[in-house]
């Protein structure tokens, strides 16, 4: 069985153990051996990170262009195999993956060119005869820490634009997909980068994210994964003064009104809740439904959840794949039977499903008759669970969307353009959608969300820049 190792300082090394990387589709299917590194080896990639920032924050803008660009060309080149790996590795159906391999080449060929728009500002000074430039320079080392649901697209994210901004970068993916996060560190290690300004650690995250949260050698930390945790690194950084950036979960409104489109509403609601078997953070769990079209709502839901085909994520016609892990799987079940318990009726669905091949699959569960102080409707589930909320109007629904402590995505299915416009400004989320589904968002544009989702600046787009540097005032004196 092949096994993988980190890479530290151009090295491929090996921790202390392997893991094997186990197939959620199919059980008896051992993807490979993935290596545990220890907080001794984040101290080494931390070294060879400070070693080689030294040359790396004042290299070529062309050199840097060049490398992401070749990184983004490899993976798209290859995006069909590497979608395949990560539909096998964390249960995406194929074609998601694929997509999600695609939307991560793209993330680095948009660096790439960013290099060369790296623009500052030249002002007059309040002072005659003295000129203001205001630049931007690279923060430093960064530690980049990130969740299993996207293991090609949010490592993109994050490794393109702090290479491109001239940072050197320790990487730890979610223990549960190590194979895209080695096969993407793979492809950067051969793009010309110089040896120590990537450097992948795979391992627990008690282990090697908080050793690398707390490494006094990190300036800055990125961090992907779920609310608890975001919290507590938050508070480390405060102590140690890193600059921190955390995107967390979501407990993310679809509203449908009287006047919205059906058709549109129901495919936009289930691909919002159920693809990706539900494990986005962008993913909408509360259906808020005005009373018009609730009842045609909830059957129209019912009939196209009899459709959906559960499945092996790499067989083709499949349209949902199975929840990533057993801890993930006894999760969704038991929010599924809090819901039971709280009154809501189990519309549809809800109960694990044995099929051919032994993997974690669950048929997506709805609920109705759900009202918007249940904890199936404040706490985040991250599985294929949605529950639908009746309110009278507009205004309830609005009033309903914003009632949590959350604000990733919230969308809007609705044919009134008053509607839609005042949404747009009154949604207390960082993302909104009209007549499209919570989750599915553009790579060259701004990504986050306000209250418990985010914290720090935005990710993605122009926006990236704002954490992977710093601004840099000079004065002359002409
Ligand atoms: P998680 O359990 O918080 O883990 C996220 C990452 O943090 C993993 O790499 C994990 O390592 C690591 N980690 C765990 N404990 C740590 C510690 N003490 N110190 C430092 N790092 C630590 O989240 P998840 O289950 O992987 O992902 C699901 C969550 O991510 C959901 O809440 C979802 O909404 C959120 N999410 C948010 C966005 C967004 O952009 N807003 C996008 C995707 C997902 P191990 O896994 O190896 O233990």
């Amino acid at each position: 069985m092949t096994q993988h190792d980190n890479l530290i300082n151009g090295q491929w090394l090996a921790g202390n153990s392997y893991s094997p990387n186990l197939n959620p589709s199919n059980l008896a299917d051992v993807i490979g051996h993935y290596t545990q590194g220890d907080a001794v080896q984040v101290g080494e990639a931390v070294q060879a990170a400070r070693s080689a920032f030294v040359a790396w924050s004042v290299s070529g803008i062309q050199a840097r262009a060049d490398a992401l660009d070749k990184i983004g060309n490899e993976i798209l080149a290859r995006k069909e195999e590497l979608g395949s790996l990560l539909a096998r590795e964390e249960g995406k159906t194929r074609a998601e993956g694929v997509g999600e391999a695609a939307r991560a080449g793209n993330i680095f060929k948009f660096f790439a060119g960013e290099c060369l728009r790296l623009g500052g500002e030249t002002l007059p000074s309040v002072r005659p005869g003295i000129g203001v430039d205001i630049t931007r320079e690279p923060v430093g080392v960064v530690g980049l820490i990130t969740p299993w649901n996207f293991p090609l697209a949010i490592p993109a994210w994050k490794i393109a634009p702090a290479l491109a901004h001239g940072n050197c970068v320790v990487f730890k993916p979610a223990d549960l997909v190590p194979g895209c996060a080695w096969a993407l560190a793979d492809i950067i290690s051969r793009s010309g980068i110089p040896a120590g300004v990537f450097n992948l650690v795979m391992g627990r995250g008690s282990v090697i994210g908080d050793a690398l949260v707390n490494h006094p050698g990190i300036d800055a930390i990125s961090f992907t994964g779920s609310q608890g945790v975001g919290a507590r690194i938050a508070q480390a950084c405060a102590q140690s003064l890193k600059k921190v950036q955390l995107e967390m979960g979501g407990k993310n409104p679809q509203v449908v009104l009287d006047d919205a489109d059906l058709q549109t509403a129901v495919e936009l609601c289930v691909q919002s809740a159920f693809f990706s078997t539900g494990q986005r953070c962008t993913a909408s769990s509360r259906l808020i439904v005005t009373e018009g079209i609730y009842p045609k709502f909830i059957d129209a839901m019912k009939k196209r959840m009899t459709t959906l085909k559960v499945g092996d994520a790499l067989e083709a016609g499949i349209d949902i794949g199975p929840v990533s892990s057993q801890s993930q799987l006894e999760q969704d079940l038991s929010y599924v039977d809090i819901g039971k318990a709280e009154g809501a009726l189990l519309a549809a669905g809800g109960q694990r499903l044995k099929l051919a091949l032994d993997g974690f699959y669950m048929a997506p569960a709805l609920f109705s008759e759900s009202v918007a102080s249940m904890r199936i409707n404040r706490e985040e589930i991250f599985g294929p669970v949605a529950s639908v909320i009746q309110v009278r109007d507009y205004e309830e629904a609005l009033a309903t969307a914003n009632d949590t402590p959350f604000g990733l995505s919230a969308g809007i299915a609705t044919t009134s353009l008053k509607y839609a416009t005042h949404f747009k400004r009154h949604s207390q989320a960082g993302m909104v959608m009209v007549n499209l589904p919570t989750a599915g968002v553009d790579y060259h544009v701004p990504f986050g969300g306000r209250k418990a989702s985010s914290y720090g600046p935005r990710e993605q787009g122009r926006y990236a820049q704002e954490f992977f540097t710093t601004v840099k005032t000079a004065y002359t004196l002409a």
